[in-house]
This record gives C-alpha cells, sequence and structure tokens, in this order.
C-alpha cells in the first residue's frame, strides 16, 4: 500500500476522533452542538428517469416546500454557518426555482453543490449553475452506455449524462464528481467507467454499493460477499488513477481499510450532516426512508436549530449499543459506530458479515 495513502488514512483517523470528542463535550458542557457542516435538501421525488435500483419510491408530495420556505431555511442555515448546502432528490433540475435558491445560499456565503442524473443539464443550465455560484455537480453514471441505459430505463440517459459532465467542465465547475451504485447489474462495468472518466478529466468518483431501500429493496440486486470482495480490490488499484470516495453506507472495513480509503468515515447523520426533506421534515440523510422512525422534526413546526438541538439522539448517545448485543460487546465500535443505518434495514450493515480480509 503507498505509503500516502496510510498516512492521509491516520491523520483523518486522528482528525474524526478529535471532531467527535469535541462535538461530544460541547453538547455536555453548553447543552449547545456545535452545527452540521452540511445539510443536504432532498428537494423533490419527482424524476425524469425511472432506474431500477432508485432509492427514492417516487411518492407523489403535492406538499413541497416553495420557494419562500426554502429561502427560510437557507437564512437559517446561513445563521448557523452551516458550510455547506447540497441538493439532490429525485431530480433536483426539475425544480424551476433552483437557480434562485442557489443564488440565494451562495450570496449568503454557503458553499452548494448538485447531485443530478444529467439528462436535462445542458448548456445552458450548466451556465446558470455556474453563476448561481455551484461548486460541486454529482453526476450518476451506472456502466456503459447499453448497461445505464438499461438500468435507467432510457435509451439516450447515458449519452446525456456524458455530455452534462461535458458541460459542467466547460462552464468551469470547480469539482465534478460521477457517482456510481454498484449493483449485480454492472459490478463488470467497472474498468470501462473508469476509463471514461479518465479520459474526461473527471476530478473524482463515488461508488456506492446499493442500499437495500426503494425499489432495491425488493430487486434482488445487491453486491454479495465475493463481488464485495471484487470491488474492494478493483478500488484499492483504481485509485492510483483517480480518487475515488467509497460510499459511507460501507463504514469500517476491517484492518486493511486504508488500501480502499483516504479518511476514516462513519455515519455522519445527526454530528455533521442532515438533511431536509422534500415536505420539510428533517431526517438524518435522503437515503433514510421518510417514516416516523427516522424524522426528528419538521421546518414548518420549530427552528431548525432546535430540531438540530433537540433531536438526533440515538445518532450522537450509545443507545443503539444497548439495543443491539453485537454493537454491545463489538471491539470495533469505535471505529464503526454500527454502521449506516439504512443498510441496517437490510441487515448488511455489519462488517463482521461482510468480512473481506
Ligand atoms: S457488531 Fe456493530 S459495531 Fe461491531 S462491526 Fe458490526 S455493526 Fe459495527
Ligand atoms: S445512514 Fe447510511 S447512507 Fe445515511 S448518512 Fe448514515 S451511513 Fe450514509
Amino acid at each position: 500500500m503507498r505509503l500516502r495513502h496510510r498516512i492521509n488514512y491516520w491523520n483523518s483517523s486522528l482528525r474524526l476522533k478529535l471532531f467527535r470528542q469535541r462535538f461530544e463535550l460541547a453538547g455536555l458542557r453548553s447543552g449547545r452542538y456545535p452545527p452540521p457542516s452540511y445539510v443536504l435538501w432532498d428537494c423533490t421525488r419527482r424524476c425524469n428517469l425511472n432506474c431500477l435500483h432508485c432509492g427514492a419510491s417516487k411518492e407523489h408530495y403535492d406538499n413541497e416546500l416553495s420557494t419562500v420556505q426554502v429561502k427560510g431555511f437557507i437564512d437559517q442555515l446561513a445563521r448557523l454557518r452551516v458550510r455547506t448546502f447540497a441538493v439532490t432528490g429525485g431530480e433536483p433540475l426539475l425544480r424551476k426555482d433552483l437557480i434562485e435558491l442557489l443564488t440565494h445560499a451562495s450570496r449568503l456565503g454557503i458553499k452548494t453543490g448538485v447531485a443530478t442524473n444529467g439528462f436535462i443539464l445542458d448548456e445552458n443550465k450548466a451556465r446558470e449553475l455556474k453563476a448561481a455560484g455551484v461548486s460541486s455537480i454529482q453526476i450518476s453514471l451506472d456502466g456503459d452506455a447499453d448497461t445505464h441505459n438499461h438500468i435507467r430505463q432510457n435509451p439516450h440517459a447515458f449519452d446525456r449524462a456524458v455530455q452534462a459532465l461535458r458541460y459542467c467542465r466547460k462552464a468551469g465547475i470547480q469539482l465534478l464528481t460521477v457517482s456510481t451504485v454498484v449493483t449485480g447489474m454492472n459490478q463488470d462495468k467497472l474498468e470501462h467507467i473508469k476509463q471514461l472518466l479518465l479520459d474526461e478529466g473527471i476530478n473524482q468518483w463515488k461508488i456506492i454499493p446499493l442500499m437495500p431501500i426503494g425499489r432495491a429493496e425488493k430487486s434482488n440486486l445487491q453486491i454479495d460477499k465475493p463481488a464485495l470482495k471484487q470491488l474492494l480490490e478493483f478500488i484499492s488499484q483504481a485509485r492510483r488513477q483517480i480518487p475515488i470516495l467509497l460510499g459511507e453506507n460501507l463504514t469500517y472495513l476491517g484492518r486493511d481499510e486504508a488500501r480502499y480509503r483516504t479518511k476514516v468515515t462513519y455515519c455522519p447523520v445527526g454530528i455533521s450532516a442532515c438533511c431536509l426533506g422534500t415536505d420539510g421534515k428533517i431526517r438524518g440523510c435522503p437515503e433514510m426512508p421518510d417514516d416516523p422512525r427516522f424524522i426528528e422534526g419538521s421546518i414548518l413546526e420549530q427552528s431548525f436549530d432546535e430540531i438540530w438541538q433537540k433531536g438526533f439522539k440515538p445518532y450522537r448517545n450509545q443507545s443503539l449499543r444497548e439495543q443491539d448485543p453485537l454493537c454491545g460487546a463489538c471491539s470495533l465500535w469505535d471505529k464503526c459506530r454500527g454502521g449506516c443505518w439504512v443498510m441496517r434495514l437490510g441487515e448488511a450493515h455489519c462488517i463482521k458479515n461482510w468480512r473481506v480480509e
């Protein structure tokens, strides 16, 4: 393993430990937790594609937040000095007020980002996003043209996504990320995607194993243990050519983790991140199902600060250790903290079941 990777990994481990200690101490001493560093907005469940593995089940909400309500929320984030506001969905570009809202956030000094399928991101939209101050855009690519189009259920999805990447690069978007959800359908296409990203000069590649939610819950597309092993081997080689972020839904990966990751990672919910839902409810992350188990409050009823200070208890204390006897007795708790809450819904959260060493 390269020495540089190992050093980066151990530095990040130390930083994360100190960050977590400071966060918990602040809560204990002053009763006030530091604000999240980034907030995601799950802005709509509408989408122009129909992906086989999609986490959003295409629920229809009539009560999407209005422009005024979202501006009010962004104002609150600015007062709390939240650093980053990123928009996801559904397909965010379907919201007609997206540019106006991103411009509002940028003017208040908040960094902004957008995750999109790229289908309607043309040259003009890329310029508008740049002018709105957007510094980071993430576009999904899940295979070669045939595989991507099959997964997205649209014969033009691949070409449009690649074209959108080019428009964003031309418009001068600072950070361009491609995200790939790895499933049983595309695990053999990763080499192809890597070459494309290298040819297109993409800054980084986010690789996320499929989560057991939405349509994916019943799709039987999750990768199995041998496939995960292959995936990690692929990542350990490919990251020499392109920076790779392995999704945090695979938390601690064991002793050799520094081969696959630049930095230590565990679920950021309630510590450094949270998500505003389509209808104003706050939950941990966009992948968490929109049901009462995961709802911490609504910005239509309380201030965001109040929700942040009083909510998120299970993610901040150790109650999970009491509820899950395996975690309670586990020597890896400090590194793993019980794994991803969404993967837990499909009992795919524990490295001991995925043992790769
Ligand atoms: S038992 Fe819990 S803490 Fe230990 S590795 Fe599994 S999920 Fe993580
Ligand atoms: S619950 Fe899982 S997907 Fe959501 S932020 Fe935590 S690790 Fe990531």
